[in-house]
């Protein structure tokens, strides 16, 4: 293989769906987060896998996010805003049969006037402090709304990944307090949040990197392999440098192995001398600075010259991944670049 080919386990995707979906309990609904085109892997493939496996609410954070849901789906599953009603996007939301969720008075106001009587939902601000209505507001402007019928209630967990932090209690009761006694369809969990338990579920959860392969669902299937072509591989002689800034010094006699990908296809530079590559069993560290099309990897130990090399892959997980690189697996399956071959898996039925 000549390019760097990233693997995408359609399957494995519909099964995270629908362990978040068991998890999520009898009686709720599970909707599918394919925000940022589904999480970097693709959403025109990842939506109608998700739609196969039962996915029929989908949430986007852009209405031209929406637009190619839509487009992938066609009509019929609800395809949710979370960034709302946004100046402009009045005809697509008409046309594509969107619902934003509605984040503001403003919001509120430019959907009511301008697409009476077509579907929206409303986001309540409990603490998170980034988008939704507040608590005094909504005090205010719930007797109106509700009577225009919101398809749903939701709000965002802060802290759903650490099960132990007192503010998803909080997030709790104030959702609770904002929408008690209304009537509505409620959704307040996101992986995290279904984590986290029943009395987090209410009618919808919204799974996002669950559905991915990410933490904090830790029993997820496996979604994404990365693996390396070698472009050219050298021996180099103790004391000799490899890479910018002569970052990594051999020790001994060693052999080079030079890859194909760098920062500019989303391996982060902060991967630098730090990250393991794998040749099927065997690890390969990366040595020297990630350069923007290149890494570099020791592979002195091999007995055979491979082709290429695993990043992601089964001993190497995201997770694992975004830990050396010090972010979160988020960061790294959306920063996923362009120029990588996308192969997906698909069970044939
Ligand atoms: C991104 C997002 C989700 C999904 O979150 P995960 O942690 O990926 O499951 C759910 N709801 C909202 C509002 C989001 O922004």
């Amino acid at each position: 293989m000549a390019t760097a080919t990233l693997t995408i386990d359609l399957d494995a995707i519909a099964n995270n769906w629908r362990a978040m979906d068991r998890l999520s309990g009898q009686g709720v609904q599970t909707g599918a987060v394919v925000k940022a085109d589904a999480y970097g892997l693709g959403v025109p493939r990842v939506a109608r896998a998700l739609a196969q496996a039962g996915a029929r609410r989908f949430f986007v954070a852009a209405s031209e996010e929406g637009a190619a849901v839509r487009q992938a789906l066609g009509p019929g599953p609800q395809i949710n805003v979370l960034s709302g009603h946004m100046a402009g996007d009045t005809d697509m939301i008409a046309d594509l049969d969107l619902t934003p969720m509605l984040n503001s008075l403003e919001q509120i106001t430019r959907h009511l006037e301008a697409l009476p009587g077509h579907a929206f939902g409303v986001q309540l601000d409990t603490g998170m402090n980034r988008l939704g209505i507040e608590m005094l507001e909504w005090q205010a402007v719930a007797p109106i709304l509700l009577e225009a019928g919101p398809v749903m209630l939701m709000s965002h967990l802060a802290c759903a990944d650490e099960p132990d932090h007192p503010m998803n209690l909080l997030q709790l009761e104030a959702f609770h307090e904002m929408t008690d006694g209304t009537g509505i369809p409620r959704s307040l969990a996101a992986t995290g949040g279904i984590m986290l338990g029943p009395k987090y579920h209410f009618d919808l959860t919204r799974p996002g990197i669950g559905l991915y392969g990410g933490r904090p669902f830790d029993t997820a299937q496996r979604v994404v392999s990365l693996s390396l072509p070698i472009i050219q591989t050298r021996e180099v002689q103790p004391g000799e440098a490899v890479g910018y800034s002569c970052a990594w010094e051999a020790e001994q006699q060693s052999i080079v192995a030079t890859l194909q990908a760098g920062y500019a296809d989303g391996l982060l530079r902060s991967l630098s001398n730090k990250a393991m590559l794998w040749d099927r069993e065997t690890p390969c560290p990366l040595i020297g600075r990630v350069s923007m099309d290149m890494i570099t990897a020791d592979i002195t130990h091999l007995s055979e010259m491979p082709k290429s090399l695993d990043i992601l892959g089964p001993h190497q997980t995201l997770d694992e991944l975004a830990d050396a690189a010090g972010t979160i697996s988020y960061e790294l399956l959306t920063g996923m670049g362009a120029r990588y071959l996308r192969r997906y898996l698909e069970a044939r039925n």
